[in-house]
């Protein structure tokens, strides 16, 4: 992987673990927030994000629902089938895949330096790399 790719994919999971941080703790903090559609709704609260649709042909209308729990799970409840995400998951794995491109990046070794050991190979026109004889 480039330096380059690296820092874009560091971007991405600090904007990513952003974008799902600020949900997280707007909905820890009590606030309930719907989206609603014809036969669909969308619910953050307690700290996860449900998503609920009515099954087709049995008319029914949201309510004001609130969702939680610490692991994701799937309910069909009468004409509702219910996905319960809870954002600590999605959350922790950002954040985890984030960190390892964190770490990974200073250790990208540079073009012009050696793959191997990292020594810096500028001028050097013997085709070997001279701190550990790797072949360049
Ligand atoms: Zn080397």
């Amino acid at each position: 992987m480039t330096r380059s790719r690296c820092q874009s994919f560091k971007r991405a999971g600090l904007f990513a673990t952003f974008i799902l941080f600020v949900p997280w703790i707007v909905s820890r903090l009590g606030i309930t927030h719907y989206w609603y559609g014809q036969e669909w709704m969308l619910c953050l609260s307690n700290g996860t994000v449900a998503f609920a649709c009515i099954v087709r042909g049995i008319g029914r209308s949201f309510g004001s629902e609130t969702f939680t729990g610490w692991l994701p799970h799937y309910d069909l409840v009468g004409a509702t089938k219910t996905l319960v995400v809870p954002l600590w998951l999605p959350l922790l794995l950002t954040v985890l895949a984030t960190a390892v491109f964190f770490w990974w990046y200073p250790r990208l070794i540079p073009a012009g330096h050696c793959q191997r050991c990292g020594y810096n190979l500028t001028g050097n026109v013997s085709g070997v790399c001279p701190e550990c004889g790797e072949k360049i």
